[in-house]
């Protein structure tokens, strides 16, 4: 006997069938995409833990047309979901099981280098590397290098407020970009920042950075670009104890230098990465540091100088330091390749994202090093030190519902003790859908409630990525009660792999 037919699978196919009607009528046929082989895949990002396939996707290839596909969903109440290059590691620009994935794909034109006033302007999905290769030239760079610079997009970069190892010294994406131009929900042209050091009104500049694609989709960025360093030398300090790793991060920067990156390894991450790119790692360490100095050479060499007599006196029990260029961009990549690396070690990874006081570093990894017991799962740690920003990668297997679980209780308690700790529970990757439960540990209701506001301010009708970065006080009562019984939920409502 055959099955009956199911009500919400009919009730999807009508309303894809009137979405695809709509927007037909504004772009060209091979820039819709609807069908099941086609739209699979774009079910995740980076976080492939969970899935969802969306109604459409649609792949403009003008402003206009991302302005008449933006009109149209909202004359038809339909979610939006603007995607870059899906390299997101919080499940950001996860489909709407409902909506329309709005690819910005084919925006990868730098429009204006202006190598005079130091900027660039961009279309929103130009990659974050594309923009150093135009300015080469000119003897400048973008400055903000997330290590997926080589597939990430600037579009994608805004939204996330994207750091990366030189950013401690040179900024995150918010200090970086003077100008996004792009629409609301409502297909409204808006531009927030201007191409002068300051504008006037409201910073919203500040407030559309970061703010997860939830408030306009942007289409043009502008950015600063700032000169290449005649040199660059990079410090590579082995410690035999986390602590002391961990505690040499803190020194540094209390000594008053700012290093122009300062990342730190474990030893199950050097191992990986060692095994994968041969940087010649230290591979009896438990926990290495790579510290940058970039300057003039006479710069360069006084601040190698200090930073090394201050990782020494932190229990350094060996430094070397890079000799040339090559030997620089070795050591650094095992840094930019740990998380492919870690896929050496197990089948999936999830990445953590939590900021910590410095001071604390120690304290956390030691923290973790006890979850590893506690919830049966290894765990390898690669950051952004000077930062204060963890990426613990946890390691399970996906395919074992078990473990995925495990593994999301874990999440839940690296971040909720970085909470503890005086952190935040995410410094780069944003909220998304993964740690929207953590959110409730970390904001009251009465703040979720006043960036609800500002999302209602944006977009009155919720279209924008709607269900992610702000907790509702349904899902924090929920979340409540369940710590409280000593337990954790961690995403009940969200489609797995
Ligand atoms: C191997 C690896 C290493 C990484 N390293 C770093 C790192 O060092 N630092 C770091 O910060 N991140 C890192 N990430 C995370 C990720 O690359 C960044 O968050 C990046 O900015 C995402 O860019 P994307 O183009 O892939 O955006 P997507 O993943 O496509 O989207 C991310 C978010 O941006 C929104 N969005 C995208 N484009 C637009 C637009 N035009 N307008 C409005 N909203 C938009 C989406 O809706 C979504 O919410 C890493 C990821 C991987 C896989």
């Amino acid at each position: 006997m055959n099955a009956p037919p199911d009500p919400q699978l009919a009730e999807r196919a009508d309303r894809q069938a009137q979405v695809v009607r709509a927007l037909e009528a504004v772009l060209p046929a091979h820039a819709l995409l609807w069908q099941r082989e086609d739209t699979t895949p774009y079910e995740c990002d980076g976080l492939t833990a969970y899935r969802q396939r969306p109604l459409v996707v649609v792949l403009p290839e003008t402003e206009a047309q991302v302005q008449a596909v933006l009109r149209a969903c909202h004359a038809l109440d339909v979610p939006v979901v603007a995607r870059g290059a899906g390299t997101g590691l919080s499940g950001g620009a996860m489909p709407h099981a409902l909506g329309v994935t709005l690819s910005l794909a084919k925006f990868n034109r730098v429009v204006k280098l202006d190598a005079v006033a130091r900027t660039a302007v961009v279309q929103c999905g130009v990659r974050n590397l594309a923009i150093s290769e135009a300015a080469a030239p000119h003897g400048l760079y973008y400055a903000p290098d997330p290590s997926s610079q080589i597939a990430c997009t600037i579009g994608g970069n805004i939204a996330e407020n994207s750091g990366g190892v030189h950013c401690l010294k040179y900024g995150l994406t918010l200090h970086n970009v003077m100008k996004v131009r792009g629409f609301t929900a409502a297909g409204e042209p808006v531009e927030f920042g201007s191409a002068a050091l300051d504008c006037a009104g409201l910073d919203l500049l500040s407030v559309v950075i970061g703010s997860e694609g939830m408030l306009a989709v942007a289409v043009e960025v502008t950015v600063k670009l700032v000169p290449k360093p005649m040199l660059a030398r990079c410090i590579m300090a082995s410690f035999d104890d986390v602590r002391k790793a961990g505690d040499a991060v803190a020194a540094v920067i209390a000594a008053g230098i700012i290093p122009a990156g300062l990342e730190m390894m474990d030893k199950p991450m050097t191992a990986a990465v060692e095994d994968f790119v041969h940087a010649g790692y230290d591979l009896s360490a438990e926990a290495i540091l790579l510290c940058e100095s970039d300057g003039t050479p006479e710069e360069v060499e006084e601040e190698i100088g200090r930073m090394s007599e201050v990782l020494r006196a932190a229990g350094a029990t060996a430094i070397a330091v890079s000799r040339d260029e090559a030997e620089r961009l070795r050591f650094w990549s095992g840094r930019k390749n740990a998380f492919p690396a870690s896929g050496r070690m197990s089948p999936d990874y999830m990445c953590m994202d939590s900021t910590i006081p410095r001071k604390r570093l120690a304290d956390i990894l030691l923290a973790i090093q006890e979850m590893e017991k506690k919830y049966k799962l290894r765990c390898a740690n690669v950051f952004h030190a000077g930062d204060g920003n963890l990426h613990p990668l946890i390691l399970f297997d996906a395919n074992d519902p078990d473990q995925l679980h495990r593994c999301e209780l874990f999440g839940a308690d690296i971040l909720e003790t970085s909470v503890a700790m005086g952190g935040t529970v995410t410094g780069e990757h944003g909220v998304g859908v993964e740690k929207l439960n953590s959110m409730c540990v970390q904001f009251s209701a009465a703040e979720c409630e006043q960036m609800f506001a500002l999302k209602r301010a944006f977009d009155p009708k919720g279209l924008l990525n709607p269900g992610k970065v702000i907790p509702t006080l349904n899902r924090c009562a929920e979340y409540g009660k369940m710590l409280v019984r000593g337990g954790r939920i961690s995403h009940p409502d969200l489609p797995r792999f």
